[in-house]
């Protein structure tokens, strides 16, 4: 189909090689229009019947407002006065064009206005294009639009957009509610300058998802501060936008209850209800950290199992509501006395397993007596029983060479000394070792023949050297065990001293020690250990006792125990300044050097000074050791003190104290120690 142009004043259409200007138009897929005058169609490319299924003979030269759906005809009249007024030389709008069939088609018609010479409007040249398609996928997108903000809006979890520049593009009402402030302190902001996290580093993650293209999570300790300074736990997520250059979505979730609950769980799947310590699982997994870690390091460490004396009397006597009280109190005084790094778990009912890592034998031992002391000093867990607790602790420490065993043995090696120590009496600290087993057997030894009463005094004449008068008595312990031995306090002490049990025999000693003294005048050197000096309490019951019973403290000499073991200064002041007050006073063994000892010599109430056989014996053979002996006996008598020569078992002994002035003597010349009447 060819047509004229019905106005030579129209411009022409481009040639074309064949000279139909108008031929390839009919190939095209838009419609291509003229119209004359004002309204109606004087040429209408043949697209326009596959458009409106009218031919274009019955369209020509009809109006154009009656191809336009009703609807979208007051704007169509709108746009025309705008063109003929001259206002406007082109257009480009859209709207719906009415089928011969009734229905309507979406189209975009694009025209410009001809004029004549005069300027007078000649009509309009265009095209229109069929955009249904394109029309439909706007209103896809636009519910796609409306939906994505919609569900943005009703999300719990805040969102923000990111634009490629780093700037917040959008943020959801969620993500304000729990950042706090307004959605303009937000907007085309840098995110990094508005958002402050903590527990990530967040500008390296945007960086990481914005490089990689992939999605990345802020971690499991990740926090939010609020506007308002809070710390919020959040879960977050970076997500890029697909295609390139698109920005990220940040997605952030309150995770504060979530993680609350999660630490419960954790805490009661890894902890015991009753004390809240580690529970039997837990303490077992710290158990073989340490080891793990003293194997790679060759280092040492111990374990202690301490478990609560006599408890099932506790229970039987006072009910479980007690006995539950008294194990949630040793359990809470055990965790304070330990250091930063120990670790304290309910291994049994009243039993529990502390780690020290990196910790010795001896040091282990000094935390294993301080948790017994601490334990030994609590108050009754209910106000209204007087109910005393104790623990007894079973040590074992790993050593570089036996890290080859599993932690279990040590647990093993520590529960053989606990049951050592539970054999030995109770309330007291026992340390696995193979090679002790003799002295351990015999304080347990020791300990049945005293409970039996197989203990008794034996005393030790002490003479006055010049007049050879009997000047003062020693006391020391005698045992016969069950099994019909009898043992010296030499032989036997040391082993109780080990189990930290002397002060049992000081107890059952000392009361009687004046009454039993074979003379009523004689001095009596009894001997304190330092167990006892741990013990306040007992030392006052002592005290009592002797008061009672009309003791002469005058006729008392204390002799401590092993100095190292004593109590510190002020508390031994402490203990025995009411025996000093009564009369009581003090010998002290020359072989006591440092600085304690010297302020012995200097300010106590110091009687004697003992001069052991050891150094007499020295004295025979070495010049140096006889100038020793010389000048402490010098220094005695200048301050005041009366000598005590010990061990003197040989006339040549005898000679030399003679020959140096020693006041008193005392030894196997003189009498061995012996029974009352013996
Ligand atoms: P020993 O000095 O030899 O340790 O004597 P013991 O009476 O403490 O003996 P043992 O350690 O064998 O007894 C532990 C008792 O502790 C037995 C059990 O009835 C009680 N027990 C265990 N768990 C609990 C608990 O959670 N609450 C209470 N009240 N008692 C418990
Ligand atoms: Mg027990
Ligand atoms: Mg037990």
């Amino acid at each position: 189909m060819t047509t004229t142009p019905p106005d030579s004043r129209l411009p022409d259409l481009p040639d074309l090689p064949d000279g139909h200007p108008a031929t390839w138009i009919e190939y095209l897929r838009d419609v291509v229009f003229r119209t004359r005058g004002k309204t109606y169609w004087t040429y209408l490319s043949p697209a326009w019947v596959q458009l409106t299924g009218f031919t274009v003979e019955e369209s020509l030269g009809r109006d154009i407002l009656e191809f336009v759906y009703p609807d979208d005809r007051p704007e169509n009249i709108a746009v025309k006065q705008r063109l003929e007024s001259g206002g406007q030389m082109a257009s480009r709008h859209t709207k719906r064009l009415l089928r011969k069939d009734g229905s309507f088609v979406w189209i975009e018609v694009d025209l410009r206005v001809l004029r004549d010479e005069a300027g007078e409007l000649v009509g309009s040249i265009g095209t229109i294009r069929d955009i249904t398609e394109r029309v439909a996928l706007e209103r896809a997108l636009e519910r796609e639009r409306a939906l994505a903000s919609v569900t943005l809006g009703s999300l719990a979890d805040g969102v923000l957009i990111i634009d490629p520049a780093g700037q917040i593009e959008y943020i959801n009402p969620a993500a304000l509610a729990l950042l706090g402030g307004a959605e303009a302190d937000y907007l085309a902001h840098t995110v990094t300058d508005r958002l402050a996290f903590d527990g990530v580093d967040f500008p390296q993650i945007l960086t990481a998802a914005r490089d990689r293209g992939q999605v990345q999570a802020l971690g499991q300790r990740c926090c939010v501060l609020t506007a308002d300074g809070a710390r919020i736990e959040v879960d977050g997520v970076l997500q890029p936008l697909p295609g390139e250059q698109a920005g990220l979505v940040l997605v952030l979730r309150d995770v504060r209850e979530q993680r609350a609950l999660q630490a419960r769980l954790s805490f009661q799947a890894t902890h015991d209800a009753l004390t809240q310590l580690m529970n039997r699982a837990a303490i077992t997994d710290a158990l073989g950290r340490a080891q793990a870690r003293a194997a790679r390091q060759g280092g040492v460490y111990s374990v202690l199992l301490a478990d609560i004396d006599h408890f099932k009397l506790v229970n039987d006597h006072y009910g479980h509501g007690v006995g539950d009280e008294a194990i949630r109190l040793v359990s809470r005084t055990l965790a304070q006395h330990l250091r930063p790094g120990d670790q304290i778990g309910r291994w049994g009912g009243e039993e529990f397993l502390i780690v020290l890592p990196d910790t010795e034998t001896v040091e282990a031992q000094g935390i294993a007596e301080r948790l017994a002391a601490a334990v030994r000093g609590l108050p009754s867990p209910v106000a209204s029983v007087a109910l005393s607790l104790t623990v007894s602790v079973g040590l074992a420490s790993a050593r570089p060479l036996s890290l080859t065993h599993s932690a279990a043995v040590l647990v093993q090696q520590a529960d053989a000394a606990l049951y050592e120590a539970k054999q030995a009496g109770r309330d007291q600290v026992w340390v696995f070792d193979e090679s002790e087993q003799g002295v351990l057997s015999l304080a347990v030894r020791v300990q049945s023949a005293m409970d039996a009463g197989g203990v008794r005094p034996v005393f030790q004449a002490i003479h006055d050297r010049s007049s050879g008068a009997l000047a003062a008595y020693e006391i020391f312990a005698q045992i016969t065990t069950p099994d019909g031995e009898t043992l010296s306090a030499q032989a036997f002490m040391p082993a109780l001293q080990r189990v930290h049990r002397a002060h049992r025999v000081d107890a059952a000693i000392i009361p009687h020690a004046l009454s039993h003294c074979p003379t009523t005048d004689a001095l009596c050197v009894v001997h304190l250990s330092a167990d006892l000096l741990h013990r306040p309490a007992q030392m006052a019951t002592l005290f009592a006792q002797l008061q009672e019973s009309g003791a002469e403290f005058s006729r008392l000499v204390l002799k401590l125990g092993d100095r190292a073991a004593l109590p510190d200064e002020a508390a031994l002041r402490a203990v025995l300044s009411p025996w000093f007050e009564a009369g009581a006073s003090l010998v002290i063994n020359q072989n006591s050097t440092g600085q304690a000892a010297l302020s012995f010599w200097i300010d106590w109430p110091v009687g004697f000074i003992q001069l052991d056989g050891v150094l007499l014996r020295q004295a025979l053979t070495s010049p140096r050791a006889y100038t020793v002996l010389t000048a402490l006996h010098a220094l005695a008598q200048s301050l005041g003190y009366r000598t005590i020569a010990e061990q003197v078992d040989r006339p040549e002994l005898l000679e030399l104290v003679h020959d140096i002035g020693v006041d008193w003597v005392q030894g196997f010349l003189f009498g061995t120690p012996r029974p009352i009447g013996a």
